[in-house]
This record gives C-alpha cells, sequence and structure tokens, in this order.
C-alpha cells in the first residue's frame, strides 16, 4: 500500500508524498518546493518520482527545483506537454504505468484545464484529483467546457465508493456552504460540514474524503446532467 503525506504549500494548496512499499517515493503537484524539502529532509527521504495533475503554476512551481536537488523524474501530462517545463514520462490514459509496486491508472479529466488529468492507484484506492474536484466542489471551467468536465466527473464517480479522494486545494468549508445553500437539507452534508468544521478548528486538513461520501455531499456531483452542473458552476462563480 501506498502511504500518503499531507504537504501544506502556498496559502491553501496540498503537495504530497507518497511512499510505496517497494521503496519509491514521489511527490504530487509541488506548488512550492521548500515545504516539500523540508518534509523530505525531515524524513531522510529523496523523490524518483514528481507527478503533476496540470499546468498550473500553483501546482508545478517546485518541479525544476525538486528535479535538481534529487534528480526526480517529472510525470506529467502529455497533453500539456508544451505548457510544462522539463517532462520525463508524459503521462496518458490507457497507457501503463507503475509506482511503488502498484499500476497507476490515468484519467485524462479535462474541463478545468484541456490536458488535466486524475492519477489513480487502484490498489491502494486513493486518487488525486488536482482541481478537477475538490471535497464538496469543482475546478473552475478555465479551458473546458460544462459537458467535458460532467464526463470527467463520470470517470471518477465509477470508481469504488471507498476511494480516498486527495484533491489539490483546502477549499472545503467554503465549497461546503455553497452546496448547503443548493441542499440545506441533505444531513450527510451537515455531518460533513460539523466534520470539517471541526478539523479546521483544529489545525487538521479535510482530506482525504472518500468518493462515497462526495457522492452523497458535493453538489457539482450530483448534478444529474450537465446542463445542470453548468447552471451550478455559473452560479458558484458569480458568487
Ligand atoms: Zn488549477
Amino acid at each position: 500500500m501506498i502511504n500518503v503525506t499531507l504537504i501544506p504549500v502556498l496559502d491553501d494548496n496540498y503537495a504530497y508524498l507518497l511512499e510505496g512499499a517497494n521503496g519509491e517515493t514521489a511527490i504530487v503537484d509541488p506548488g512550492e518546493a521548500a515545504p516539500v524539502i523540508q518534509e523530505l529532509e525531515r524524513r531522510n527521504l529523496r523523490p524518483d518520482i514528481i507527478f503533476n495533475t496540470h499546468h498550473h503554476g500553483d501546482h508545478i512551481a517546485g518541479n525544476a527545483e525538486l528535479k535538481r536537488l534529487y534528480g526526480a523524474k517529472l510525470a506529467a501530462p502529455a497533453k500539456e506537454q508544451s505548457r510544462i517545463d522539463g517532462i520525463d514520462i508524459e503521462l496518458a490514459e490507457g497507457i501503463p504505468f507503475s509506482f511503488g509496486g502498484e499500476p497507476v491508472h490515468i484519467l485524462e479529466t479535462p474541463g478545468h484545464t484541456r490536458g488535466g488529468l486524475c492519477i489513480y492507484f487502484p490498489e491502494s484506492k486513493i486518487l488525486f484529483t488536482g482541481d478537477t474536484l475538490f471535497s464538496m466542489g469543482c475546478g473552475r471551467l478555465f479551458e473546458g467546457t460544462p459537458a467535458q468536465m460532467w464526463e470527467s466527473f463520470g470517470k471518477i464517480t465509477a470508481l469504488p465508493d471507498e476511494t480516498q479522494i486527495f484533491c489539490g486545494h483546502e477549499y472545503t468549508l467554503s465549497n461546503g456552504e455553497f452546496c448547503l445553500r443548493i441542499e440545506p437539507d441533505n444531513p450527510a452534508l451537515q455531518r460533513r460540514m460539523e466534520e470539517a468544521q471541526t478539523l479546521r478548528d483544529q489545525g487538521q486538513p479535510t482530506l482525504p474524503v472518500t468518493l462515497g461520501t462526495e457522492k452523497q455531499t458535493n453538489a457539482f456531483l450530483r448534478a444529474g446532467s450537465a446542463e445542470k452542473f453548468a447552471e451550478l458552476r455559473a452560479l458558484k462563480d458569480r458568487k
């Protein structure tokens, strides 16, 4: 199984440190190098791989420093190859990849960006969603259409409910407030908000969260159609 450590970076981003059973180590979305290096040094680890979910600066700005310091290989979306410097391994859906002695499945999930992806480890049942899916929210449609994002959600919701989701930002409470406006009487949503508030009051992250919980609480996943999703996304963007 892969052990995951959250590393807060920038204002509200999360990078992740992955340790595989075979000793391989990876970093997901290093939006900033210094806090990641600090955690690696503290644990006396050297990353073999850097994964990027998409090309935005707050997910890739630490790539170059980590490559330089540790010789880590950068694995990033093939479809964003012209927008991310220094890619060593191009990731694409359907192309076999492995890490930590486990298979890695790439889900291409356009919507937030054109070439963005989610990284799924079916044996450890963990999913890194970048800015495609947040707890009780989703990324803005900077480059894609609502129909594309809705199709991307379909790839995520097809995974097992017990899948643990690790996303790119700590936006859970503000997202949840929006969801409560849409579904004020949803008991699962009320419970999740109480839990998230308690965690934040203790200075803890609200992640990971299971896909099953997201299916019960995330208004965007619960929209039911690309059209309804588009309305919700537009409503949230106007907020
Ligand atoms: Zn982004």
